[in-house]
């Protein structure tokens, strides 16, 4: 799952997603890739660099009520984009790839992947919960929102 995320690349992966039918997911955000975001985006992303974790049967629950608004995207649905609102704090429990307790408690834009990739192990996928007037192609991520669109950030 590591080669395959690292590969694709991405940020994250769930087990289904590369037809393992388990509750393991791993996630990454390198220095590198942080730095492929214009830095004004990436503040107001709250996205930061943080080493790879791989999490058995990971239990997500969100905390307080403050979300945002962002485009993401998904390896299961190449060359696309959409808004989606997530809970910008979130904390995971389960267990390391050693099989040893874990909890993390994530903000911004690791909260994000966390909650993408957890939707994964129910079978959702963002495409089930974004604003859908805002679904495009990569190629026009750039162009402007749809009339009637809520604003990106936090809500
Ligand atoms: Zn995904």
């Amino acid at each position: 799952m590591i080669r395959v995320m690292r590969k694709a690349p991405g940020v994250g992966l769930a087990a289904p997603q590369i037809g393992v039918p388990l509750r393991i997911i791993v996630l990454e955000d390198t220095k590198e890739y942080v730095s492929y975001v214009p830095k004004e985006e990436a503040k107001v992303q709250d996205r930061r660099a943080f080493d790879l974790l791989v999490i058995l049967n990971p239990k997500l629950e969100k905390k307080g009520k403050r979300t945002a608004l962002f485009f993401e995207g998904c390896l299961s649905v190449d060359g696309f984009r959409a808004v989606v609102e997530r809970h910008l704090d979130v904390e995971v429990t389960g267990l390391d790839r050693y099989g040893a307790p874990i909890k993390i408690n994530a903000y911004g834009w690791q909260a994000r992947i966390l909650q993408h990739e957890c939707d994964h192990l129910d079978g959702t996928i963002y495409v089930d919960k974004m604003v859908p007037r805002t679904f495009r192609t990569v190629d026009n991520l750039d162009l402007p929102l749809a009339q009637g669109c809520p604003k990106l950030g936090p809500c």
